[in-house]
């Protein structure tokens, strides 16, 4: 049977990509979620096991130790980790596997899976993803700013990713994944105008940082 592909998906906190990847896998069934273990806390209607293993520091370091993880980072203060086996037991039964990870873990990611696919989606503008963030409520005013200064780092690394693809609707979001992993990515899809974007938030984020 051939071997899933296995599709990499990062963002600036508040972009979407939790809302793209429900949606990417309510239309394609033949792609499966790897949840990652985290030591953050639950937030209100999460669920253990469904939107990531909840563990504690003790309980992380064990599965770290034990080499469960494909890879890991921290984030944010918290540790977040992506448990191996399932991974490659969905691939090899031939189901696309979607990750949600940060930047960190998706380079380690492409070092041992070189085939990979990395991909970056992006906020139309940094006005937005603050307003998404901030808007969400989930995050407090110091959790706001680790998160937007995360988003400054990783802003740097964008021309790292295979493609990067801008969040303006989930919809045709969620349908441009799907082409990108059936290897029919929209050539439409104009890279310089994403790296444009990119560096326009990342001049904009420390203005929207002092606002805060
Ligand atoms: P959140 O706390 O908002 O759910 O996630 C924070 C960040 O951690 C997001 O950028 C998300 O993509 C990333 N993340 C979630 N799971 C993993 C994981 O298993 N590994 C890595 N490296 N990052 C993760």
């Amino acid at each position: 049977m051939k071997q899933g592909q296995l599709a990499v998906i990062s963002g600036f906190s508040g972009v979407g990509k939790g809302t793209v990847i429900r949606e990417l896998i309510r239309r394609n069934p033949e792609y499966h979620y790897s949840v990652s273990a985290t030591t953050r806390a639950p937030r209100p209607g999460e669920v253990d096991g469904r939107e990531y293993f909840f563990l504690t520091q003790e309980e992380f370091d064990a599965w770290e130790a034990a080499g469960a993880f494909l890879e890991h980072a921290r984030y944010a203060s918290k540790c977040y980790g992506t448990p191996r086996e399932y991974v490659r037991r969905q691939r090899e039964m031939g189901f696309h596997v979607v990750m949600d990870i940060e930047t960190d873990g998706a380079f380690q990611v492409k070092r041992s899976c070189p085939d990979a696919i990395l991909i970056l989606l992006i906020p139309p503008s940094a006005a937005d993803l603050k307003e998404r963030l901030v808007g969400r409520g989930t995050e407090n005013r110091e959790q706001v700013i680790a998160r937007l200064l995360k988003a400054q780092a990783e802003s740097k690394l964008a021309e790292r990713y295979d493609w990067l693809v801008i969040n303006d609707d989930v919809e045709r979001c969620a349908q441009v994944i799907h082409r990108i992993v059936n290897g029919c990515g929209r050539p439409e899809e104009d890279r310089a105008t994403c790296l444009e974007i990119v560096k326009q938030i990342s001049l904009d984020l420390p203005k929207i940082l002092k606002s805060l």
